[in-house]
């Protein structure tokens, strides 16, 4: 059987629409097909789904709209320890309406994407003033920072609103079970398989259906290497029955790498690195940094203590480089400019008190290994 052919009489020969769109030869996908999917999925979801914190019998709206944002290019085990310190910090969507950005930002700092935190906060801050958390999809969608994705997951998982979600999980499956070729970000396969998607979703327990379609997706359909031989899909899976689970999703063309190559300024005094805020209106906006310009821009005297080996780091397609120049200070007050606003001397363990980026966490390692490789220098000395 395939997805949908409920009987050879009723549908007639295989060259009937799929029922996406005109033109494609394969069978349609009929309402038997596609309950049968359901069913399938629903019954192996009961078994094998992960026990997540924010996965409940009767869901939390603002665990899972938190789960759901952290979860934006994320995998699940990097958001899991997030996620829990994130609600000791703030419990509740009053608390993290009613804390500075600052603070919010500092406590998402090494999960990345900082403008998820932010839309978060401010998102938060229209829900404390309404009292009120939205109900439904269209009034998701209205948040900031809440997209067609986000605001059908927290619907369905969290209000049972029967809507669908289409995530990079969701493609993978779709495409190979249903084989969809073409680009799966754009027209027409895109709008084919958030139809699909909406097809599929069932009235009874959508959020259960959605996130059985992804954790489907997260655990068997893999990118790579699809454990077909454990799905619960495989008896109707036109990829899999075709041999060709490897060809789907269509992959998009590859974003060239852009490179970066970046310099910060370590410059100590009497134990403390001078730490220095962004302006808010730039990329990374009111974060804390190691300057990276050289402390002559920043009005410092300061006598060069020579370089840390190169720090690399990755974000979407670009790959950055950086090279840490050490200082010892001297003389002057750093200077406010265009670049930042603020600055402070702290001791390197202070540094997880300052919202910052992963790529400034890296910064901070290469220091106190260099540290502690001096410290065995001179205890060899010794
Ligand atoms: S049978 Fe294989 S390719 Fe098809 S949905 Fe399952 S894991 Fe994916």
């Amino acid at each position: 059987m395939s997805w949908g052919v409920k009987s050879r009489r009723k549908l007639g020969p295989r060259t009937t629409d799929y029922g996406l769109g005109t033109g494609d030869k394969r069978p349609r996908t009929t309402d038997y097909g596609l309950r049968t999917l359901r069913k399938r999925l629903l019954s192996w979801f009961d078994v094998n789904c992960r026990t997540l914190p924010w996965r409940k019998a009767r869901p939390n709206p603002y665990h899972v709209w938190l789960s759901e944002i952290m979860l934006q290019q994320t995998q699940v085990e990097t958001v899991l320890p997030y996620y829990r310190k994130f609600l000791r910090a703030f419990p509740m969507v009053s608390a993290l309406a009613a804390a500075p950005v600052e603070e919010v930002v500092r406590q998402w700092s090494g999960l990345g994407y900082y403008s998820r935190a932010r839309n978060l906060h401010r998102a938060a801050q229209i829900v404390a003033e309404g009292r009120r958390f939205p109900q439904t999809k269209a009034e998701w969608l209205r948040l900031p920072g809440i997209g067609e994705y986000t605001a059908g997951a927290i619907a369905s998982i969290a209000f049972g609103e029967k809507v669908p979600v289409v995530d990079g999980n969701v493609i993978r499956v779709l495409t190979r079970a249903f084989a969809l070729k073409g680009d799966p970000k754009k027209n027409p396969l895109k709008k084919r398989l958030w139809d699909l998607a909406g097809r599929l979703v069932p009235s009874a327990r959508p959020g259960d259906f959605n996130q059985a379609l992804m954790e489907l997706g997260a655990l068997v359909c893999l990118p790579k290497e699809p454990k077909c031989p454990i799905c619960p899909l495989r008896k109707d899976c036109r990829a899999y029955l075709e041999g060709k689970a490897a060809r789907f999703p269509t992959p998009a063309p590859r974003q060239p790498m852009k490179k970066i190559r970046l310099q910060a300024s370590l410059i100590e005094k009497e134990g403390r690195f001078l730490l220095a805020k962004r302006n808010g209106a730039r990329h990374l906006q009111s974060m804390w940094e190691f300057p990276q310009v050289s402390p002559r821009r920043l009005g410092l005297k300061t006598k060069s203590k020579g370089v840390l080996p190169p720090v690399k780091h990755a974000i979407m397609n670009r790959s950055i480089l950086l090279r840490p120049f050490c200082f010892a200070y001297l003389q002057g007050r750093p200077r406010r400019g265009k670049n930042y606003v603020a600055y402070q001397w702290i001791r390197s363990e202070e540094l997880k008190n300052y919202p910052t980026s992963s790529l400034n966490q890296k910064i901070l390692k290469g220091i106190l290994q260099e540290g502690s490789r001096r410290r065995g220098g001179d205890r060899k000395e010794a």
